[in-house]
């Protein structure tokens, strides 16, 4: 006898797409396996939480089955690969969504103990396998790829080890700007953790992605540092280095030069809620699903709406890195329908909510993750009528502003690019971090250490009413409190202790 042991599985899924029948297959995985809820996570895949060990197996042969799996989903390896979520809305956007499911391909473990293990597949001899890309090793630390489609920055491009923003030339996608470096990780108290913004360093055509990509994760393997975890990460190998050599180390082993980056301009971060019409006259419906849980609770239907959307869904269903689903391609005709299934479930709370509950992300936290110091998916609810009894008093409630919550700093909601933030140290205590951008292209600074929630609504409101009394036409949260000296701008490379 043991106890109940429980596991996370977290799904590999490119872009986050997928297909009617993959959703009903993870609903009833999730009811049958895990603890009958999905939780779509900040990197657009599905993590099932409370899988207890007799399940993992049979779970793993439920995901297969239906086409999909985990493989490098966990592990110092690249990660899922994420994209701009609205990839229909141009001929574009449907080609980045397609380079980011051949990089996920094309960077994958080769390894068939996968199969294996899960699946009752062949025995492996592993004196005869070969991992041309991650030999006997693997990465020094897990490695993150992100494809965005500007003007909208919805994946934080700069937030990963390689971020390629798409280059879209008289319609027509032409190449990616290659950023590289960035990374949301730190660890409290240690000066020499801290997150980091992304540096782009020039452009590769379409044709030249996938060795670019496939150099540069190389170039981590050999040179990551393989003696400190805190200190693996590829931004590390990055300052430690400098760009400069990376860049001549890189082109050294492509054989070419990178090209001069392409001019691009952010906008926006976030989703777009609501209908939106694609370039071929299909439509796209984004719905808000917080902290990403898809489960039945109270009036909120999520888990149950979004099966019957899938039962009679022709299109797909996409998960965004803000922990949202859109259900695309949907043919002018049908939208009615969808619209009634929405109402029914209660899956329209995005209509109703305020600016800053749309643009609410948190992490996992307690009490699945075990890095968690404090609350954060179970505390955004409690959290934000506070936040929006404060927003409302100054008349800010349709003000859109970026809030991330994390339980540590790690920061898998990717809190440092928040206009506000709360990163967890202890239980009821948060690092209160204030000022970055509206398209998450600055880092936010620390206003306030180690505070609980009364100390953190009491410099909110303070701040609201500044910003609704000084503000400039137009201007954001984050851009008014580093204009009034709020918050310094923070440097692009210190440590996080100094910022
Ligand atoms: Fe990630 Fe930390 Fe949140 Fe866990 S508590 S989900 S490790 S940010």
């Amino acid at each position: 006898l043991e106890p109940d042991y429980q596991f996370m599985i977290r799904a590999r899924l490119p872009g986050g797409v997928l297909t009617p029948a993959q959703w009903l297959a993870f609903d009833a995985i999730a009811r049958e396996h895990a603890n009958g809820t999905l939780r779509i996570t900040t990197r657009q895949t599905f993590q099932l939480h409370g899988v207890i060990k007799t399940e993992l197996k049979p779970t793993m042969a439920a995901i297969h089955a239906a086409l999909m799996d985990t493989l490098a989903a966990c592990g110092d390896v690249n990660r899922n690969v994420v994209a701009s979520a609205n990839p229909v809305e141009s001929a574009a956007h449907a080609e980045a969504h397609a380079w980011a499911v051949r990089l996920s391909e094309h960077l994958m473990p080769a390894t068939r103990a996968y199969h294996e293990i899960w699946l009752d597949g062949e025995k492996v001899d592993s004196t005869q396998e070969t991992e041309p890309l991650y030999g006997e090793t693997y990465l020094p630390r897990k490695f993150k790829i992100g494809l965005a489609v500007p003007p909208d920055n919805d994946i934080d491009v700069f937030a990963q080890d390689l971020g390629l923003i798409a280059i879209v030339e008289d319609g027509a996608l032409t190449g990616f700007n290659v950023a590289v470096g960035g990374g949301m990780g730190a660890t409290h108290g240690h000066a020499d953790t801290y997150p980091q913004l992304a540096d782009v360093i020039g452009f590769v055509t379409p044709d030249q992605l996938l060795d670019a990509a496939w150099h540069t994760v190389a170039i981590q393997r050999d040179f990551g540092d393989r003696t400190n975890r805190k200190h693996a990460r590829f931004k590390y190998t990055l300052d430690d280095r400098g760009l400069d050599w990376f860049k001549a180390e890189l082109e050294s082993r492509l054989g070419f030069a990178l090209q001069p980056a392409r001019p691009y301009a952010f906008t926006h971060n976030g989703d777009r809620y609501g209908w939106t019409e694609g370039a071929d006259g299909r439509w796209h419906l984004t719905l808000q699903i917080e902290s990403g849980r898809v489960a039945d609770r109270g009036e909120a239907r999520l888990m149950t709406g979004l099966r019957a959307i899938a039962e009679v869904h022709d299109g797909d269903l996409r998960m965004t890195c803000n922990q949202n689903v859109i259900v695309a391609g949907v043919a002018p005709e049908r939208r009615a329908a969808i619209d009634a299934l929405v109402a029914e479930h209660g899956l329209d709370g995005y209509r109703r909510g305020s600016a800053i509950r749309r643009h609410a992300v948190a992490c996992v936290a307690l009490p699945t993750c075990a890095m968690a110091m404090a609350e954060s998916e179970r505390y955004l609810p409690e959290l934000l009528p506070k936040i929006e009894a404060l927003l409302d008093r100054h008349g800010l409630l349709d003000e859109p502003i970026l809030l991330r919550l994390s339980g540590c700093p790690n920061g898998c909601s990717r809190p440092y690019l928040g206009e506000i933030a709360l990163v967890g140290r202890a239980l009821g205590r948060y690092d209160l971090r204030l000022g970055a951008d509206f398209a998450g292209q600055r880092l936010n600074a620390v206003h306030r250490e180690n505070v609980d929630e009364s100390v953190i609504l009491d410099a909110l409101d303070a701040l609201f009413a500044r910003f609704a009394d000084e503000r400039m036409d137009r201007e954001h949260f984050g851009d008014f409190l580093v204009r009034s000296g709020v918050v310094e701008p923070p440097p692009r490379r210190i440590p996080l202790a100094q910022i």
